[in-house]
């Protein structure tokens, strides 16, 4: 055999904080084996590692480069494809490829080896994790019949159990002592008459127990939702990429469009993912989806089991799935033939990861569409200003819902001017409770109705507001609001690091009602407890659901009218669907008015617009009371009148005026430590590399701005002080090169200081 047959080159990516990728060799029975896609292990430094095979590749001249040790799995985990995508990642974002390939895949195989000298037999993580499984199934040739249920002899339950039996032909006997307690005893009575059949075999789990009732049958489409599919179907059948913006208010049908897209894919051949932004949301797509296609379904995302998501992962990889549903993770479902990706509530913060690997998830979804030819759809009811823009230029094709289906009314929505109401004690503190909310409040608990009282405060209250005209101090270089500190008595813009002393007069208004301003739900709560002390009230909150499946509980009970008020946070704000909810109140529009942050009206548009959308859900309208100091400001004047594009035109000449995203790219590079002097030391040491790394490019100095390094709006969070750079950037090419070199450069400085840095590109949270 010549040499070239008798060996072959690998590139691996290893599972550690490494951004290079390397070569081995593969020789022997072994090459037989290799493939993208599978994990090999090799030796790296004197140890055996975990290593993802990315491609084979010609022979180089490099003397000295190793053999794997062994291929660890039998067939691969991911197809080739997907190879780029991943590489893509890690260059965007920079984040090790390894880690952006461990982290995609289901925790469970990440297994450490258990013995290092021993190699477990082959195929054995195919053993682990798939479940085996009874099912009791009618023999064929019998039948059974009513003729054969004899009312008076028949055992408890067994007239159900041969019912059941007749219907579904197939059951599992898990399913059947679910049902029945004397299922087993029902089960091998009628097995050991002959007429069912006991059998075993492997199955992925039934991860949806869950389901809801879905009409089987799709309605027909009615001809504006003809019209966008017929739209997305041009595209799927050109084979290439394109990215539509679905623009569908609430109820205007979306989900039914998403199906009638991914059964188009299907017959083409193609498989689909689609993705919702919360864990909780999988459950109502995937039971439509279930019902109309059956186990060609698969579900993915972090809150499944190790062993549920390894067959999910399996199946998936295998092709035994049409459609791929889940959260964020599922935007690395390994379809082989990904012809259709579907991001739905596309503007939510929550596709954003904010741990370890800070991926955009509908971003990298679109790369990702891109790199398969896959057509991509992103849905909303309220787009996020980056897409929408991109509609705007012609980027995306846009695609408009603008009509409820069964044509119910839009909630009205009243602004409520605070400037007029004092504070006072609990039982009269107006600054919280309107009289006008508190008057919607009493004729609903009359009425017997629900309400949710809705407090947007994710822990952060320095924010610093004049009473009478409702605004905050802001940074004459950033438009941001300042935030107040109190133990510095100033107020700092967290950009750019302005900062003043608070001014004793309002700039705006020249009032002296100038506060610093906050409370939080527990305070709502007591307020409602003094003036309705009959009410049945709770409170859903972080601090509240702490534990596992609380929330579920909460919620269960305002569902079963067990509780007349729900006070809470955006928890409350998400895809549940209360028909008797007929009020909702904003106890304040101005906390995310007012964020420290270029997005808070974008933000506080959506909130508003998604919490309004929670009442009126049943028969009877619904009515939304929004509390605020700025009832002129633009994004509550077009939340009210239910006019998105109002919203946008404004929001998007004020990111113009202060070249803010879409009009720039941005990234932080945050700094984490223990001593707030080491950490400021570091920040601003790193701060004038970078200016200097631009200077000397001097090309650039155009095209790149640099801010800070200041103290986070937060500035201390789990016992870590924090400081930020925020870099600005014209083309996401120069940002990508720059962020490269700053990572480079500040090894040295940082080791050994204790301090960490974390860079973050396309950031979601400014604070
Ligand atoms: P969205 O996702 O845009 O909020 P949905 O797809 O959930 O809207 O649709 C809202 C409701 O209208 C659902 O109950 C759905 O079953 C129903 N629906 C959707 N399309 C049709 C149709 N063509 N005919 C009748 N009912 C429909
Ligand atoms: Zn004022
Ligand atoms: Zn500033």
């Amino acid at each position: 055999m010549p040499e070239s047959l008798q060996k072959i080159y690998i590139q691996v990516a290893v599972a550690l904080p490494i951004s290079d990728t390397f070569t081995y060799t593969v020789t022997g029975e072994l090459i037989e084996e290799v493939a993208v896609g599978k994990r090999a292990l090799v030796p790296f430094s004197g140890r055996k590692i975990t290593a993802y095979i990315l491609r084979i590749i010609p022979p180089g001249k490099r003397k000295g480069i190793k053999d794997i040790i062994t291929v660890i799995d039998t067939r691969p985990l991911f197809p080739p494809q997907m190879v780029e995508f991943f590489e893509w990642l890690s260059h965007y974002y920079l984040y090790p490829i390894g880690l952006v390939i461990k982290g995609a895949l289901p925790a469970g195989l990440n297994v450490r080896i258990p013995d290092r000298t021993r190699m477990p037999p082959r195929g054995w993580l195919d053993r682990v994790g798939l479940l085996k499984m009874v099912f009791i199934t009618l023999k064929k040739g019998t039948t059974i019949d009513r003729s054969l249920f004899d009312r008076k002899r028949l055992p408890r339950n067994e007239d159900e159990f041969l019912e059941m039996m007749i219907k579904k032909k197939e059951v599992s006997l898990r399913e059947i002592n679910s049902v029945f307690s004397n299922g087993a005893y029902l089960a091998d009575k009628w097995v050991r008459k002959g007429f069912l059949k006991k059998t075993r075999r492997t199955v992925a789990r039934d991860i949806l127990d869950e389901t809801l009732f879905i009409p089987t049958k799709p309605p027909p489409l009615n001809s504006k939702q003809k019209e966008v599919a017929e739209r997305i179907n041009e595209k799927l059948r050109d084979n290439t990429f394109f990215t539509y913006l679905l623009y569908g208010i609430t109820d205007s049908g979306k989900t039914e469009v998403y199906y009638h897209a991914v059964r188009a894919a299907k017959e083409l051949g193609k498989q689909s993912i689609i993705m919702v932004p919360e864990i909780a949301l999988t459950v109502s797509m995937a039971s439509l989806f279930k019902a109309r296609f059956k186990d060609r379904v698969a579900i993915l995302h972090s809150a499944l089991s190790t062993g549920e998501r390894y067959d999910q992962w399996i199946r998936i990889a295998k092709g035994d799935a049409d459609v791929v549903i889940g959260a964020r993770s599922a935007l690395f479902a390994p379809l082989p033939r990904l012809g259709l990706i579907i991001v739905d509530e596309e503007h939510d913060l929550s596709y954003k990861q904010e741990e370890k690997f800070r991926y955009q998830a509908r971003d990298a979804a679109i790369m990702r569409a891109k790199l398969s030819d896959a057509v991509i759809i992103l849905g909303s009811g309220t787009p996020s200003v980056q897409s929408y823009q991109n509609a705007a230029i012609g980027k995306y094709g846009l695609l408009t819902m603008p009509k409820r289906i069964l044509k119910r009314e839009l909630p009205e929505i009243q602004v409520i001017d605070m400037a007029k109401f004092k504070r006072g004690s609990a039982a009269q503190d107006e600054s919280i409770m309107s009289p006008p909310l508190k008057e919607a409040i009493e004729e609903n608990l009359t009425q017997k109705k629900q309400t949710i009282l809705f407090l947007n405060r994710r822990g952060f209250s320095s924010l610093y507001l004049c009473r009478f005209c409702g605004e905050t101090i802001r940074c004459p270089n950033c438009e941001v609001s300042l935030t107040y500190h109190k133990y510095g008595n100033n107020l700092l813009c967290h950009y750019c690091g302005f900062s003043i002393k608070p001014p004793k007069r309002c700039p705006s208004c020249n009032s002296e009602d100038l506060k610093p301003y906050g409370f939080g739900t527990q305070r709502v709560a007591q307020v409602l407890e003094s003036l309705f002390p009959k009410a049945r009230v709770e409170r859903m909150d972080r601090d509240t659901m702490r534990r596992k499946g609380e929330a579920q509980q909460v919620l269960k009970r305002f569902m079963q009218h067990e509780t007349d008020i729900l006070v809470g946070t955006q928890m409350v704000t998400k895809g549940h669907d209360f028909p008797d909810v007929t009020l909702v109140g904003v106890i304040s529009a101005d906390l995310s008015l007012n964020y420290p942050d270029f997005r808070a009206g974008e933000i506080t548009f959506q909130l508003l617009s998604q919490v309004a959308g929670r009442t009126g859900r049943g028969n009877m309208p619904g009515k939304v009371i929004i509390q605020t100091f700025n009832p002129s400001h633009y994004a509550i004047t077009a939340t009210k009148d239910h006019d998105y594009t109002k919203f946008f035109s404004r929001e998007i000449a004020l990111r113009r005026q202060v070249n803010y995203p879409p009009f720039s790219l941005i990234a932080y590079v945050r700094f984490l430590g223990n001593s707030k002097t080491k950490t400021e030391k570091i920040a601003a040491h790193i701060g004038m590399k970078i200016r200097n790394t631009i200077k000397q490019q001097s090309k650039r100095k155009n095209a790149v701005e640099v801010l800070g390094p200041v103290e986070a709006p937060m500035a201390k969070l789990k016992g870590k002080y924090r400081q930020q750079i925020l870099i600005k950037s014209r083309t996401s090419r120069y940002l990508n090169q720059l962020l490269k070199d700053v990572e480079s450069f500040s090894t040295q400085i940082l080791s050994s200081s204790g301090v960490r840095m974390i860079i973050d590109v396309d950031p979601y949270q400014m604070m």
